[in-house]
């Protein structure tokens, strides 16, 4: 029995080992990744501020991998022929019994004119780099910021992240006075996150605004980006030195190749509760790769779901069990819809830090939290430790 992974990062290594973990020799466990190493993505943040190097959050996926009986192959899948039973890489081709898809997300730079050549993207190990080459170049020449996210955007937790260690960042630096904070948010309002906000979240967030003396614009799209400035979809415009928008997220270029997997245009993978593909019983997906509707009411401005850390690994988890369970003949699938995974995420304000907790991450809610901690970012950096520790280990059956 072949079960071929595509994409190893939280989701996908998580699937991969928990499979081999508990089927052993009778499966032989393929992953493919295009990249050598583990990344921990929600460190990404603190690398264009120097807080951390990217060495610091990056563990080598094949000696880990090897250990735990996984086959690791460094290689980028291009498409996958679901009839053929077939995943072809730019160096070769890999046939499948079970084909769990957990490749993450791509970014789509071409959603505002001037996106890709007048902002900083954060999000990837080379992104978070230049960022930090140009908020040197900046520090010598500082003026007005605008920080944020795009129309269509879902992963606004790490831009208001970046928001606040970057505001920390610049009176580090003793030049906050010389510059005009702005954030920009499709969010009808401050901590929306595209799970309709949490109790006390917006007023939490607008006293961080005040305090920090941040121009917030709620509601707004981004009609273009020059190198000056950033015009917005209600007409005005901020000038702006130095920018950092998060975009919105589509599906890899391999899913966006490959018509068997009937995708909806945002190329994510349409799955039902158990994360098996809608129709194609021996295709799986887990993580961001996985297609989650808004069940909030779209304002002005769309805006997506955030798809974090904690519902990648836990749909990795799921995604393992039902496999699991098929290659035994069992019909007895766990199912787990996106929305009903409980909310664990902590967001990082510089040095300070907002711990969100929930039963489920849409509503209804039983209960919801969220927790600020103004002393020091003691949870964020538990949890990086924690994570960095587990990943190193391979030990994907811990939460
Ligand atoms: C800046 C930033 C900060 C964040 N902070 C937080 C946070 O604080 N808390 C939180 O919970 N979440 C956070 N997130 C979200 C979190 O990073 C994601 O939820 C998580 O990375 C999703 O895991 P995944 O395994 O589904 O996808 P990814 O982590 O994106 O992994 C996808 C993997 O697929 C591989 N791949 C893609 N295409 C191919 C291909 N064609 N062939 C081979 N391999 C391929 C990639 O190399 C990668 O290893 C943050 C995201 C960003 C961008």
């Amino acid at each position: 029995m072949k079960v071929l992974v595509v994409g190893g990062n939280f989701a996908g290594s998580t699937a991969a080992m928990e499979i081999k973990r508990k089927l052993g020799k009778s499966v032989d466990v393929t992953l493919i990744d295009r990249n050598p190493d583990f990344i921990y993505v929600p460190s990404l943040i603190w690398v264009p501020i120097g807080r951390r190097e990217v060495d610091d959050i990056m563990v080598p996926r094949e000696k880990v991998l090897a250990k735990k009986g996984v086959k690791f192959v460094l290689d980028t899948a291009v498409k996958v022929d679901t009839e053929a039973q077939v995943v072809h890489t730019e160096k070769g081709k890999y046939d499948y019994d079970h084909l769990i898809i957990a490749t993450g997300p791509k970014v789509r730079f071409d959603v505002v004119p001037g996106l890709k050549e007048h902002t900083m993207y954060i999000g990837t190990p080379v992104g978070a780099m230049q960022t930090r080459e140009k908020l040197e170049e900046f520090k010598r020449n500082p003026g007005p910021i605008v920080i944020g996210a795009t129309q269509g955007a879902g992963c606004m937790g790490a831009a208001y992240e970046f928001l606040f260690n970057l505001e920390k960042w610049l009176r580090d630096q003793k030049i906050r006075k010389k510059v005009d904070l702005h954030w920009i948010t499709p969010e009808p309002y401050l901590g929306h996150f595209g799970i309709d906000g949490m109790p006390l979240g917006e007023a939490m967030l607008k006293k961080f605004m005040d305090l920090f003396n941040i121009t917030y614009h709620t509601n707004v799209g981004v009609e273009e980006i020059t190198a000056e400035k950033v015009v917005l979809s209600n007409g005005s415009e901020i000038e702006s030195r130095f920018k950092m928008l998060m975009p919105p997220f589509t599906g890899v270029d391999f899913i966006e190749n490959s018509p068997g997997l009937n995708c909806p245009a945002n190329q994510f993978i349409p799955t039902l509760p158990s994360y098996r593909h809608e129709t194609l019983t021996n295709v799986w997906a887990a993580g961001l790769a996985v297609n989650v509707a808004p069940t909030f009411e779209q304002g002005e401005v769309p805006f997506g779901v955030p798809k974090t850390g904690y519902p990648s690994d836990v749909t990795g988890k799921v995604v393992a069990h039902n496999v699991i369970n098929t290659i035994k003949g069992i019909d007895k699938m766990e199912e787990k819809p996106w929305g009903e995974i409980p909310g664990l995420c902590v967001m990082d304000a510089g040095e300070k830090e907002v711990i969100i907790l929930s039963n489920s991450l849409f509503k209804p809610r039983v209960f919801a939290l969220m927790i600020p901690n103004v002393i020091f970012d003691f949870f964020k950096v538990f949890l990086e430790k924690y994570f960095m520790w587990k990943l190193k280990r391979g030990l994907s059956y811990l939460p």
